[in-house]
């Protein structure tokens, strides 16, 4: 099993410590599904019984300035291309704008969406629930993970749910 997989979410929410923390090859892309030029690959898994290709989407990483038509039509037509999007969030903010652009950039995607919810090796425990509630209703998510990408906390989960979706 192989499928791309694509991390999205405002700066500083952990993508980059994500990434670092699972990606074994850099570089090497094996999978025999057709891939498309922008995707830019920016990292690959190679488990047992799986690939995973996370690539990058172009356009979603400056929500701050106005994307035009094109960029948004290519951020979109890459997470319809992908087989799971990862929209990451972060456990010790509250859902701000930048989270709302993606949500709207997300519409109604064929891909499943994951929401990761990220950092909560800083968060209560009591407290991960009021955070859940606050983005569930905005999104029909195929999954919601808390996870820790700095200390790791449920990151293996993480990549099993992913490989089910494979
Ligand atoms: P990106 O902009 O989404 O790629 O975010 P980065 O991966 O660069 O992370 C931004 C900051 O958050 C860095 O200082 C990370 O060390 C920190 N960070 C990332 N993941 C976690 C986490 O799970 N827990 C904590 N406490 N900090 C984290
Ligand atoms: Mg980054």
């Amino acid at each position: 099993k192989s499928g791309f997989i694509s991390i999205i979410g405002r700066p500083n929410v952990g993508k980059s410590t994500f990434l670092n923390r699972v990606i074994g090859q850099k570089i090497a892309i094996m999978s025999d599904k057709p891939q498309t030029t922008r995707n830019k690959v920016q990292g690959v898994l190679t488990l047992d019984e799986s690939q995973m290709i996370f690539i990058d989407t172009p356009g979603i990483h400056k929500p701050k300035h106005k994307l035009g038509d094109f960029m948004l039509k290519v951020a979109k037509n890459t997470l319809r291309e992908v087989d799971v999007i990862l929209f990451m969030v972060n456990a010790t903010e509250p859902r701000g704008k930048g989270d709302e652009f993606i949500i709207d950039l997300l519409e109604k995607n064929e891909t499943p969406v994951f929401l990761v919810i990220n950092k909560i090796d800083q968060v209560h425990p009591d407290d991960l629930i009021g955070i859940i509630e606050s983005y569930k209703d905005k999104y029909d998510f195929a999954e919601i993970v808390p996870i820790s990408a700095l200390q790791g906390n449920n990151v293996e989960r993480l990549l099993e749910t992913i490989q089910s979706y494979l």
